[in-house]
């Protein structure tokens, strides 16, 4: 089955407007193997609206709509739906009369205007709204479906779940589409792609996709099938396999980031981490601190910028600055010794590096980051070159600081 999906809603073009229903949407009918083959916004503009309409039922099997079913002037989506299909709107009184009780409820004499909300398409059956009052509708077009769902997000996602779901769910064939994402923070998207590719290939379902980040690779594998059962047995097949050649390097199969695995990490082994990051400017700190109650396993993080600062903050010997550079090795092991001494806390890491685009030297080139971590788990230190512009040098950095913290916390090898 393919889909359509109309945003209706001329705010829902604003630059600074996000709209949240096309993906939500999506989402669920992916679980139930139908595809979406176009999301559109839409103004609140009769003849887009109607033209709109007719192009999703011209080709998809199921169109569904959300926004625009309001009282007001703006509101187009029944009118235009209507005409698209060729049919005359009806005044329901059951609607009539569950609009004046729930306007009754609240010690409120409906205005006229409301009553518009109690129009539907000839031959449409309506899908109740339990929390606003614009009631929804649908219809059967000879076995192509049309959805008219309100478009608060808090209002239609219960209504599709409780009202659009099953009618979908039947007509779908009972079918199940479910995707596992695999994350991997150590190795690029090619490498893992050579790794892996061997594998995945031999398997027709599940699918497998490589996504690369900034510092990460995704494996995306999504697997078909009759029952949520059997589509979990697939995707664990294919992911047991995947594991195998990946030895502990696929840090998340559950959509975690990188730094929640961390924070929980540390927060189940009761460890203490301190930050000292000089060309990341505080990024490291920024990820882990976004995860609520980080208090619990982050101790501080020192952002040295300058060599003073490492200096006076961290304890570095300042003639290991001169004679390595404050892109070094040394540099790094020193940072990450200094601010752990200085915190106490069981571990620290430690970034420097040349994120550029200027800073440079022909030894030196942009991109090149040492990171260092020393602690009771031991002392390690990786010397990495990253590609990319200062923000992808430092996302990446980011995370191969994490990504080190990860591995030396599991005992895994340094690189
Ligand atoms: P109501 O009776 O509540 O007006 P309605 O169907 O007319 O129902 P809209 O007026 O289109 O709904 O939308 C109301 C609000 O819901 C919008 O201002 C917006 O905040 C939110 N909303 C609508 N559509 C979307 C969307 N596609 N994505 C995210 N938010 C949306
Ligand atoms: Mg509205």
């Amino acid at each position: 089955m393919k889909a359509a999906i109309l945003a209706v809603g001329s705010e829902l073009l604003d630059p600074l407007r996000r709209e949240t229903n096309g993906a939500y949407v999506t989402g669920r009918l992916r679980e139930i193997g139908v595809d979406v083959f176009a999301r559109a916004c839409i103004a609140d503009d009769r003849d887009w609206l109607e033209a709109a309409f007719r192009e999703a039922l011209a080709r998809a099997d199921v169109v569904i709509s959300t926004g625009g079913l309001g009282p007001t002037e703006d509101d187009l989506t029944r009118d235009s739906a209507a005409r698209a299909v060729g049919r005359s709107l009806r005044r329901d009184e059951g609607i009539l009369e569950w609009l004046r009780a729930r306007f009754a409820r609240f010690n409120r004499v409906m205005a006229p205007v409301n009553e518009k909300q109690a129009d539907v398409i000839e031959g449409a059956s309506v899908l109740p709204n339990p929390r606003g009052t614009a009631p929804g509708q649908w219809l059967d077009l000879g076995g192509r479906l049309l959805f008219l769902l309100p478009g608060p997000p808090g209002e239609m996602q219960p209504m599709f779940e409780d009202q659009v779901m099953p009618i979908l769910r039947e007509r779908a064939g009972g079918r199940v589409l479910k995707t596992r994402v695999l994350k991997i923070a150590s190795m690029g998207e090619s490498d893992v792609e050579q790794v892996v590719a061997p594998l995945y290939k031999t398997f027709e379902n599940p699918r497998t996709t490589i996504l690369g980040g900034a510092g990460q690779t995704e494996l995306h594998l999504t697997a078909e099938g009759a029952s949520e059962a059997g589509v979990e047995a697939l995707l664990e097949e294919l992911a047991a396999g995947l594991r195998g050649l990946l030895p502990g390097r696929i840090y998340s199969e559950d959509g975690r980031e990188l730094a929640e695995v961390v924070a929980s990490l540390l927060r189940e082994r009761r460890l203490t981490l301190a930050l000292a990051e000089s060309c990341t400017g505080g990024l490291v700190a920024a990820r882990l601190t976004a995860i609520p109650g980080a208090s619990d396993f982050l101790d501080r993080a020192y952002v040295t910028y300058t060599n003073q600062a490492k200096v006076e903050l961290l304890g570095v010997d300042p003639t290991l600055i001169e004679a390595h550079g404050a892109v070094s090795e040394e540099v790094a092991r020193a940072m990450a010794e200094g601010a752990r001494r200085a915190a106490g806390t069981d571990l620290a890491v430690a970034i420097t590096g040349i994120a550029g685009p200027s800073g440079a030297t022909p030894e030196k080139p942009v991109g090149l980051v040492h990171l260092a971590l020393s602690g009771t788990v031991g002392e390690r230190a990786r010397r990495a070159q990253f590609p990319g512009d200062r923000q992808r040098v430092q996302g990446q950095a980011a995370q191969a600081a994490l990504e080190m913290v990860r591995r030396a916390v599991l005992g895994l090898s340094a690189g």
